[in-house]
Protein backbone atom coordinates (compact mmCIF):
# COMPACT_ATOMS: atom_id res chain seq x y z
CA UNK A 1 0.00 0.00 0.00
CA UNK A 2 1.35 3.45 -0.77
CA UNK A 3 1.85 6.17 1.54
CA UNK A 4 0.03 9.34 1.37
CA UNK A 5 0.45 12.72 2.51
CA UNK A 6 -2.71 14.17 3.59
CA UNK A 7 -3.03 17.76 3.46
CA UNK A 8 -5.38 20.30 4.47
CA UNK A 9 -7.32 23.42 2.43
CA UNK A 10 -8.65 26.87 4.12
CA UNK A 11 -11.95 25.45 5.37
CA UNK A 12 -15.03 27.70 4.61
CA UNK A 13 -18.45 26.89 6.69
CA UNK A 14 -21.53 28.35 4.45
CA UNK A 15 -25.11 28.62 5.52
CA UNK A 16 -26.88 29.34 2.53
CA UNK A 17 -29.92 28.43 0.77
CA UNK A 18 -30.52 25.98 -2.16
CA UNK A 19 -31.22 27.53 -5.37
CA UNK A 20 -31.87 24.71 -7.73
CA UNK A 21 -30.91 26.33 -10.67
CA UNK A 22 -27.67 26.46 -9.66
CA UNK A 23 -26.95 29.87 -10.31
CA UNK A 24 -27.02 31.21 -6.82
CA UNK A 25 -27.09 29.92 -3.43
CA UNK A 26 -25.32 27.27 -1.62
CA UNK A 27 -24.15 26.14 -5.24
CA UNK A 28 -22.27 29.62 -6.10
CA UNK A 29 -20.68 29.43 -2.66
CA UNK A 30 -19.60 26.06 -2.96
CA UNK A 31 -18.46 26.29 -6.42
CA UNK A 32 -16.51 29.87 -5.44
CA UNK A 33 -14.74 28.53 -2.00
CA UNK A 34 -13.73 25.16 -4.33
CA UNK A 35 -12.25 27.26 -7.26
CA UNK A 36 -10.26 29.57 -4.61
CA UNK A 37 -8.48 26.68 -3.38
CA UNK A 38 -11.07 26.19 -0.40
CA UNK A 39 -12.79 23.39 1.26
CA UNK A 40 -16.20 24.48 1.99
CA UNK A 41 -18.39 23.20 4.81
CA UNK A 42 -22.14 23.54 3.59
CA UNK A 43 -25.30 23.85 5.77
CA UNK A 44 -28.27 24.37 3.76
CA UNK A 45 -30.67 26.99 5.43
CA UNK A 46 -33.98 27.10 3.41
CA UNK A 47 -35.19 25.37 -0.01
CA UNK A 48 -36.23 27.58 -3.15
CA UNK A 49 -38.59 27.22 -5.73
CA UNK A 50 -36.81 29.48 -8.28
CA UNK A 51 -35.31 29.70 -11.57
CA UNK A 52 -32.84 31.95 -13.26
CA UNK A 53 -35.98 34.45 -13.36
CA UNK A 54 -37.19 34.75 -9.92
CA UNK A 55 -37.75 33.22 -6.60
CA UNK A 56 -41.37 32.21 -6.37
CA UNK A 57 -41.01 30.19 -2.72
CA UNK A 58 -38.79 28.83 0.27
CA UNK A 59 -39.53 27.24 3.27
CA UNK A 60 -36.53 27.41 6.16
CA UNK A 61 -34.74 24.54 7.39
CA UNK A 62 -35.63 23.39 11.33
CA UNK A 63 -33.33 25.47 13.06
CA UNK A 64 -33.19 22.79 15.14
CA UNK A 65 -30.90 20.53 12.58
CA UNK A 66 -29.25 23.42 11.62
CA UNK A 67 -27.78 23.86 15.46
CA UNK A 68 -26.59 20.06 15.24
CA UNK A 69 -25.42 20.01 12.13
CA UNK A 70 -22.80 22.76 13.35
CA UNK A 71 -22.32 21.66 16.57
CA UNK A 72 -20.84 18.11 15.15
CA UNK A 73 -18.86 19.69 12.41
CA UNK A 74 -17.16 22.20 14.77
CA UNK A 75 -16.45 19.37 16.97
CA UNK A 76 -14.88 17.87 14.36
CA UNK A 77 -13.26 20.00 11.91
CA UNK A 78 -11.08 23.38 12.01
CA UNK A 79 -13.59 26.46 10.53
CA UNK A 80 -11.18 29.07 8.83
CA UNK A 81 -13.68 31.65 8.44
CA UNK A 82 -17.90 31.28 8.13
CA UNK A 83 -19.98 33.23 4.59
CA UNK A 84 -23.75 33.14 5.23
CA UNK A 85 -26.53 34.02 2.65
CA UNK A 86 -30.12 33.20 2.61
CA UNK A 87 -30.56 32.52 6.18
CA UNK A 88 -34.48 30.93 6.07
CA UNK A 89 -35.89 32.57 9.23
CA UNK A 90 -34.88 34.37 12.54
CA UNK A 91 -34.74 31.41 14.21
CA UNK A 92 -31.72 29.84 12.48
CA UNK A 93 -29.78 33.64 13.01
CA UNK A 94 -30.54 32.70 17.50
CA UNK A 95 -28.43 29.50 16.21
CA UNK A 96 -25.63 30.73 14.67
CA UNK A 97 -25.36 33.70 17.34
CA UNK A 98 -24.99 30.59 19.72
CA UNK A 99 -22.29 29.08 17.15
CA UNK A 100 -20.64 32.79 17.25
CA UNK A 101 -20.38 32.85 21.50
CA UNK A 102 -18.60 29.72 21.40
CA UNK A 103 -16.33 30.86 18.36
CA UNK A 104 -15.90 34.42 18.25
CA UNK A 105 -12.72 34.71 16.45
CA UNK A 106 -13.93 32.75 13.29
CA UNK A 107 -14.26 35.77 10.20
CA UNK A 108 -17.48 36.08 9.48
CA UNK A 109 -18.59 37.66 6.15
CA UNK A 110 -22.30 38.25 5.81
CA UNK A 111 -23.95 39.00 2.53
CA UNK A 112 -27.45 40.25 3.64
CA UNK A 113 -30.13 38.47 1.18
CA UNK A 114 -33.05 39.52 1.49
CA UNK A 115 -34.59 39.74 -2.21
CA UNK A 116 -33.49 37.84 -5.31
CA UNK A 117 -32.71 40.02 -8.03
CA UNK A 118 -36.24 39.19 -10.02
CA UNK A 119 -38.01 40.61 -6.72
CA UNK A 120 -38.75 37.34 -5.12
CA UNK A 121 -38.45 37.64 -1.21
CA UNK A 122 -36.19 35.53 0.80
CA UNK A 123 -36.28 36.97 4.03
CA UNK A 124 -39.32 38.00 6.69
CA UNK A 125 -39.22 41.44 8.49
CA UNK A 126 -37.99 39.27 11.80
CA UNK A 127 -35.38 37.92 9.52
CA UNK A 128 -34.26 41.41 8.74
CA UNK A 129 -34.64 42.45 11.95
CA UNK A 130 -32.20 39.51 13.34
CA UNK A 131 -29.79 40.18 10.78
CA UNK A 132 -28.98 43.85 11.53
CA UNK A 133 -29.71 43.97 15.48
CA UNK A 134 -27.90 40.94 16.11
CA UNK A 135 -26.05 39.54 13.71
CA UNK A 136 -23.94 42.28 11.87
CA UNK A 137 -22.10 42.94 15.06
CA UNK A 138 -20.53 39.78 14.78
CA UNK A 139 -19.67 39.86 10.78
CA UNK A 140 -16.28 40.92 9.88
CA UNK A 141 -18.22 42.67 6.52
CA UNK A 142 -21.17 42.56 5.50
CA UNK A 143 -21.86 42.90 1.69
CA UNK A 144 -25.30 44.58 0.74
CA UNK A 145 -25.81 45.61 -2.66
CA UNK A 146 -27.67 48.87 -3.05
CA UNK A 147 -31.31 47.96 -2.62
CA UNK A 148 -30.45 46.21 1.02
CA UNK A 149 -28.08 48.95 1.83
CA UNK A 150 -31.10 51.07 1.58
CA UNK A 151 -33.82 49.11 3.47
CA UNK A 152 -31.00 47.77 5.96
CA UNK A 153 -29.55 51.52 6.72
CA UNK A 154 -32.72 53.19 6.20
CA UNK A 155 -31.48 55.95 3.36
CA UNK A 156 -31.37 55.97 -0.02
CA UNK A 157 -27.41 57.61 0.14
CA UNK A 158 -25.03 54.50 0.85
CA UNK A 159 -23.00 56.48 3.11
CA UNK A 160 -26.07 57.52 5.82
CA UNK A 161 -27.28 54.08 5.25
CA UNK A 162 -23.77 51.96 5.89
CA UNK A 163 -22.74 54.85 9.10
CA UNK A 164 -26.16 54.03 10.28
CA UNK A 165 -25.29 50.23 10.26
CA UNK A 166 -21.90 51.05 11.25
CA UNK A 167 -23.11 52.65 14.84
CA UNK A 168 -25.02 49.26 15.55
CA UNK A 169 -21.99 47.60 15.87
CA UNK A 170 -21.14 46.54 12.29
CA UNK A 171 -17.31 46.30 11.94
CA UNK A 172 -17.16 46.85 7.90
CA UNK A 173 -19.68 47.73 5.06
CA UNK A 174 -19.58 46.69 1.31
CA UNK A 175 -21.65 48.77 -0.73
CA UNK A 176 -21.94 46.70 -4.13
CA UNK A 177 -22.92 48.68 -7.05
CA UNK A 178 -22.78 45.77 -8.88
CA UNK A 179 -27.11 46.08 -9.15
CA UNK A 180 -26.44 49.81 -10.45
CA UNK A 181 -26.14 50.90 -14.51
CA UNK A 182 -23.59 52.88 -16.03
CA UNK A 183 -20.44 51.44 -17.26
CA UNK A 184 -18.67 51.15 -13.95
CA UNK A 185 -19.53 49.14 -11.15
CA UNK A 186 -18.84 51.13 -7.69
CA UNK A 187 -17.96 49.05 -4.48
CA UNK A 188 -17.47 50.98 -1.70
CA UNK A 189 -16.03 49.70 1.53
CA UNK A 190 -17.28 51.97 4.59
CA UNK A 191 -14.85 51.02 8.04
CA UNK A 192 -15.85 53.33 11.35
CA UNK A 193 -12.45 54.16 12.11
CA UNK A 194 -11.07 55.03 8.74
CA UNK A 195 -12.57 57.05 5.89
CA UNK A 196 -14.04 54.87 2.52
CA UNK A 197 -12.32 53.14 -0.24
CA UNK A 198 -13.57 52.98 -3.12
CA UNK A 199 -12.78 50.25 -6.32
CA UNK A 200 -13.44 51.20 -9.43
CA UNK A 201 -14.66 47.76 -11.74
CA UNK A 202 -15.42 47.44 -15.29
CA UNK A 203 -18.79 46.36 -15.89
CA UNK A 204 -18.62 43.61 -17.98
CA UNK A 205 -21.14 41.70 -20.38
CA UNK A 206 -21.24 44.62 -23.14
CA UNK A 207 -24.11 42.44 -24.84
CA UNK A 208 -26.23 42.20 -22.13
CA UNK A 209 -27.15 44.98 -19.69
CA UNK A 210 -28.74 42.87 -17.44
CA UNK A 211 -28.16 41.42 -14.06
CA UNK A 212 -26.06 37.82 -13.61
CA UNK A 213 -27.85 35.11 -11.16
CA UNK A 214 -25.47 34.82 -8.05
CA UNK A 215 -23.17 37.49 -8.24
CA UNK A 216 -23.82 38.64 -4.23
CA UNK A 217 -23.35 35.07 -3.27
CA UNK A 218 -20.28 34.90 -5.83
CA UNK A 219 -18.45 37.83 -3.91
CA UNK A 220 -19.39 37.15 -0.85
CA UNK A 221 -17.89 33.72 -0.81
CA UNK A 222 -14.97 34.65 -2.58
CA UNK A 223 -13.77 37.28 0.21
CA UNK A 224 -14.51 34.19 2.81
CA UNK A 225 -12.28 32.28 0.81
CA UNK A 226 -9.55 35.12 0.72
CA UNK A 227 -9.99 35.52 4.49
CA UNK A 228 -9.83 31.95 4.93
CA UNK A 229 -6.76 31.70 3.38
CA UNK A 230 -5.10 34.63 5.87
CA UNK A 231 -5.80 37.43 3.29
CA UNK A 232 -6.30 40.55 5.27
CA UNK A 233 -9.97 41.87 4.53
CA UNK A 234 -8.69 44.81 1.37
CA UNK A 235 -6.60 42.08 -0.16
CA UNK A 236 -9.25 39.63 0.23
CA UNK A 237 -12.57 42.09 -1.50
CA UNK A 238 -9.51 42.75 -4.04
CA UNK A 239 -9.30 38.77 -5.03
CA UNK A 240 -13.01 38.39 -4.99
CA UNK A 241 -14.23 41.18 -7.13
CA UNK A 242 -11.30 39.99 -9.93
CA UNK A 243 -12.57 36.38 -9.47
CA UNK A 244 -16.32 38.09 -10.09
CA UNK A 245 -15.37 39.74 -13.16
CA UNK A 246 -13.49 36.36 -14.44
CA UNK A 247 -16.77 34.69 -13.98
CA UNK A 248 -19.33 37.08 -15.37
CA UNK A 249 -17.07 37.17 -18.51
CA UNK A 250 -17.60 33.76 -18.75
CA UNK A 251 -21.33 33.43 -18.04
CA UNK A 252 -23.31 30.46 -18.25
CA UNK A 253 -26.87 30.22 -19.96
CA UNK A 254 -28.31 27.69 -17.48
CA UNK A 255 -32.21 29.08 -18.54
CA UNK A 256 -34.15 31.93 -20.29
CA UNK A 257 -33.41 34.77 -17.18
CA UNK A 258 -30.42 35.38 -15.94
CA UNK A 259 -26.86 34.53 -16.99
CA UNK A 260 -24.76 33.00 -14.37
CA UNK A 261 -21.26 33.83 -13.46
CA UNK A 262 -19.32 30.87 -14.83
CA UNK A 263 -17.66 29.68 -11.45
CA UNK A 264 -15.25 27.03 -12.57
CA UNK A 265 -14.19 28.18 -15.84
CA UNK A 266 -10.92 29.65 -14.74
CA UNK A 267 -10.50 26.69 -12.22
CA UNK A 268 -7.06 24.90 -12.71
CA UNK A 269 -6.23 21.33 -11.17
CA UNK A 270 -2.85 21.38 -9.74
N1 LIG B 1 -29.42 32.86 -1.89
C1 LIG B 1 -30.39 32.18 -2.51
C2 LIG B 1 -30.82 30.84 -2.00
C3 LIG B 1 -30.99 32.73 -3.62
O1 LIG B 1 -31.94 32.03 -4.20
C4 LIG B 1 -30.60 34.02 -4.08
C5 LIG B 1 -31.20 34.65 -5.26
O2 LIG B 1 -31.89 34.14 -6.04
C6 LIG B 1 -29.59 34.69 -3.42
C7 LIG B 1 -29.03 34.07 -2.34
C8 LIG B 1 -29.09 36.04 -3.84
O3 LIG B 1 -28.56 36.04 -5.09
P1 LIG B 1 -27.61 37.19 -5.64
O4 LIG B 1 -26.23 36.70 -5.47
O5 LIG B 1 -28.02 37.30 -7.06
O6 LIG B 1 -27.86 38.42 -4.83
Amino acid sequence: MRAIKLHQRPQVLILSGLDPSGGAGIQADIQTVTALGGHPLPIVTCLTVQDTRNVYNAAPVDAGLVADQLACLAADAPIHAIKTGALGNSAIVDVLLEFLAIHPDIPLIVDPVIKAAGGGDLADQALITAMREKLFPHADVITPNGIELAALGHSPDAGAAASELLKNGCNAVLATGGHGTGPDIINTLFRADRGPVEWTIDRVGADYDGEFHGTGCTLAAAIAAGRAAGLELDKAIEQAQKFVSGAIKDALKVGEGQPVPDRISRWQPK
